[in-house]
């Protein structure tokens, strides 16, 4: 580990970055207001009434704290460790997403802002970023690949109920990167009364620091209730890579102590076959959507296309602190193919009951390689970051039931 960093949630630097990762690469035109949104988050951190209203939100509208459930079923189905769910799927809209949206919307006010831009890819950012654009008064912009609004129909009915408005991206390979794309050229015409909402550890400095920090109420929380419910900390936490919001989350309270962390990629159809987006796995150091990172991308340095049976985790980037956490070794990251997430999907649903996201199934796939080489004392802790509704109509096509 580097020296001279006396804690890893302490990062980033002042330059916003993660060792030689992060930053902000973004048109002269854009440092400014970064730099205004920098500031104002800044003050709204150490601002008591601003994190009291975030906080209130969580518990009253959300529903936090999410329960750590102990997988009884499927722990003793697989015969090694204990496995324990951190119950993102059960937040209000579904996943994860909704702790930062709120923060950012409260930020977006703040700032005297009217408006709120986003990019989604399962469409699971865009309803929570419309949810809580409803719930404090603001108007809402989502900005969604052809390819994710056909997949997803519901989440993007919903969005539209919500009151959020849907721009369609037919550019590219229609997908999350180009939706980022089209999201960020809006920014750069609007920037003095919109707010860009990101949706993920992603894009320039200060947005994955952001979202970061609102996200980090899941570790936290899994502190407090691993210690209450086994008076020790966890040996293992998993969590799925997309962009890794929901995988920090989860990990930044543990990044000191000695607990082994794994990030999850999707492995799509197998790495062989290069269809998958296993970003920091297989991508080399390139500047995407303004941060430097690992990227999936060709000798030309343009983005290559990826894919996953998630759409939640079909980006061929990766947010700037996966990249350093790995470069330094404190988090080991996998992969899983779609036909592992899938096996994991079923068998979640079947054996405790709980059908959750595709982009969580990649982590439950873990842990269901992990605990049986594990002795029955030791414990494993998986986010659960979305429930799986928004997935059933895919699956039911694909398995054909
Ligand atoms: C969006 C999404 C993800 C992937 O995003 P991260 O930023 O990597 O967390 C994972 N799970 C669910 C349920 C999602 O909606």
């Amino acid at each position: 580990m580097n020296k001279k960093i006396k804690s890893l949630k302490n990062l980033p630097d002042e330059n916003g970055y993660y060792g030689q990762f992060g930053g902000s690469f973004v048109p002269p035109q854009l440092v400014e207001p970064l730099k205004e949104i920098e500031r104002e988050y800044k003050k709204a951190k150490k601002d008591p009434s601003f994190q009291k209203e975030y906080s209130d939100l969580l518990k009253n509208y959300v529903g936090r704290p999410s329960p750590l459930y102990f997988a009884k079923n499927l722990t003793r189905k697989l015969g090694g460790a204990k496995i324990y769910f951190k119950r993102e799927d059960l937040n209000h809209t579904g996943a994860h997403k909704i702790n930062h949206c709120l923060g950012e919307v409260l930020l977006a006010k703040r700032m005297g802002k009217k408006k709120v831009l986003a990019e989604t890819g399962a469409g699971q950012h865009g309803v929570a970023l419309a949810t809580a654009a409803a719930l404090l008064g603001l108007e809402c912009e989502i900005h969604m690949g052809s390819i994710d609004i056909a997949k997803q129909h519901p989440n993007v009915i919903r969005m539209k109920l919500l009151g959020a408005k849907v721009l369609d991206v037919t550019t590219g390979g229609k997908c999350l990167k180009d939706a980022v794309d089209s999201a960020f050229t809006t920014f750069m015409k609007e920037y003095k009364t919109t707010f860009f909402a990101i949706g993920s550890v992603v894009g320039p400095h200060p947005y994955p620091m952001i979202v970061r920090d609102f996200q980090s109420i899941v570790g936290k929380e899994v502190k407090e209730q691993i210690l209450q419910q086994e008076k020790r900390l966890p040996d293992y936490i998993i969590g799925c890579v997309g962009g890794g919001s929901n995988a920090i989350g989860l990990f930044h309270e543990f990044l000191d102590d000695k607990v082994k962390l794994i990030g999850v990629e999707p492995a799509g159809k197998g790495t062989g076959v290069g269809e998958h987006a296993a970003t920091i796995s297989y991508g080399s150091m390139g500047v995407l959507h303004g941060m430097k990172t690992m990227v999936l991308q060709n000798k030309k340095g343009e983005p290559d296309p990826v894919h996953s049976i998630a759409s939640g985790l079909d980006y061929p980037g990766v947010g700037p602190i996966h990249a350093f956490l790995k470069d330094i070794g404190r988090v080991n990251y996998t992969s899983a193919t779609d036909k592992e997430t899938i096996s994991a999907f079923l068998e979640l649903s079947k054996v405790e009951g709980i059908i959750p996201a595709l982009e969580s199934a990649h982590a439950i796939a873990e842990a269901m390689k992990l605990a049986p080489t594990l002795s029955k004392n030791k414990i494993i802790v998986v986010n659960i970051s979305g429930r799986g509704d928004k997935d059933v109509d895919y699956i039911a096509e694909l398995l054909k039931i």
